[in-house]
């Protein structure tokens, strides 16, 4: 008998036909003698519409009621598969996430889960339930409701796995697995079939959605085998488990795409000990992750420091620049939000020299210039104009030779 934690996502419980399309893959499980806990997202669109009421509620929603209402979202479908699955005359039981015993910090709309009481899952799963458990949320110290950030179900499927020491967590998703790129924007994409913690992690990272960060932060700690599968088919999908000597050591093993940060470039800066400390400083303090950071001193002694953030702090990132900017004397602040940050991710560079000479070569055969770079020891990744995103990921895919044969 194993225990499976099987994780289904927006897409996957959209609506009553396709929530009940997954009692059908839970039930079989379960007829096989398995023991199954089932994570479950809210409906596709639920969150988003959640958001939007609670800013027609609110200017600026409090953040302790927004993840109240959040909750909701995952409440509603964990609620809806345990009723089908009692009215098909199994035994089965929903969890909120207090319920679970997911515990997590304070950190409103994008807490931490500090750890797990499983005991009364557990103890569901021992009395022959299937334990159904909203995604996506915990309570803190104080027994307020927290929610885990977007994406978050993925993280409270591999905690729980990591938990209840289950066999497999299997993260039930709309494609079938992790590919080599978006196979939504890069149709040449190729299906990998196993995937190490570390690259699935810098994928993530650099904008592959298909898991949450911190459930890949979660899974590589814990040693859990998450397997991402598609809901709709019964296909084999892609596992992320520990790098392993017959895994593919390709030198680029994925490109990703991210549109979710934005520039701010501070002109002129006085080129004097100190500086960068009186910028990033109050940036840290107001919480602020400045993601890639450029510094260009200039022939006359002065410095232009250009650095990105995520699109949701860029509006407090501009205005905290533009009062250190006075502060400090430099000339003027920048920005620029039509930006993508494109990256090739691979284990392999790290014994491979030439691979950024490849990539700035495919972007330059299509003219797209190159505004930001960095490198980590297995990944490179390019700042450009966002318009040109599809097509650099798709340039790039090929110029590694990641293309799928025809
Ligand atoms: P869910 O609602 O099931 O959690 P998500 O929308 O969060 O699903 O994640 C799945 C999506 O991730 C896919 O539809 C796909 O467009 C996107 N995606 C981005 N990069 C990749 C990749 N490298 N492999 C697979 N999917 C990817
Ligand atoms: N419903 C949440 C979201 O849309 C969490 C999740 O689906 O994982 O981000
Ligand atoms: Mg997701």
């Amino acid at each position: 008998m194993a225990l499976r934690v099987q994780k289904y996502g927006g897409t996957s419980v959209a609506d009553i036909e396709r929530i009940s399309n997954v009692a059908d893959r839970v039930q079989k499980a379960y007829d096989k003698g398995d023991q199954v806990v089932v994570v479950l997202s809210a409906m596709a669109g639920v969150t988003d519409k959640l958001i939007s009421l609670a800013k027609q509620a609110s200017e600026n929603p409090d953040k302790r009621e927004l993840d109240v209402l959040l909750a909701t979202g995952e409440q509603t479908t964990a609620a809806l598969l345990a009723m089908i699955l009692k009215s098909r005359g199994y035994q089965a039981k929903s969890f909120l996430g207090f319920q679970a015993g997911i515990h997590t910090d304070k950190a409103s709309g994008k807490a931490r889960i500090m750890d797990i009481d499983c005991k009364k899952v557990q103890k569901a799963l021992d009395n022959g339930n299937i334990a159904v458990m909203a995604g996506f949320q915990g309570t803190d110290r104080d027994g307020n409701i927290t929610t885990l950030g977007r994406g978050g179900s993925d993280t409270s499927a591999v905690a729980i796995a990591s938990s209840l020491k289950a066999d497999v967590c299997e993260i039930f998703t709309d494609v079938d697995g992790v590919y080599t790129t978006d196979p939504r924007i890069c149709s040449a994409a190729r299906k990998i079939s196993k995937i190490s913690y570390d690259e699935m992690l810098e994928m993530a990272i650099l904008g592959a959605k298909v898991l949450q960060i911190r459930s890949v932060e979660f899974a590589k700690k814990f040693n859990v085998p998450v397997h991402v599968r598609s809901s709709f088919n019964e296909e084999e999908g892609t596992m992320v488990i520990n790098e392993s000597a017959d895994m593919e050591s390709a030198i680029v093993s994925g490109v990703t795409c991210d549109m979710n940060e934005a520039r701010i470039t501070l002109k002129r800066v006085p080129d004097q000990p100190g500086v960068s400390a009186k910028i990033f400083g109050p940036l840290a303090k107001a919480e602020i992750m400045v993601d890639m950071i450029i510094q260009n001193t200039r022939s006359d002694g002065e410095t232009d420091l250009t650095f990105t953030v995520t699109k949701d702090d860029f509006e407090r990132a501009r205005e905290i620049s533009e009062a250190v900017a006075k502060k400090i004397g430099a000339a003027e602040v920048l920005t620029g939000t039509e930006i993508a940050k494109v990256s090739v991710i691979g284990l392999g560079m790290k014994s491979h020299s030439g691979v950024a000479a490849i990539m700035f070569e495919a972007l330059a055969s299509e003219n797209i210039n190159i505004r930001l770079i960095s490198t980590s020891e297995i990944r490179i990744s390019c700042v450009i104009l966002s318009k040109y995103a599809e097509l650099a990921v798709r340039t790039l895919h090929t110029a590694f030779g990641l293309d799928q044969e025809k």
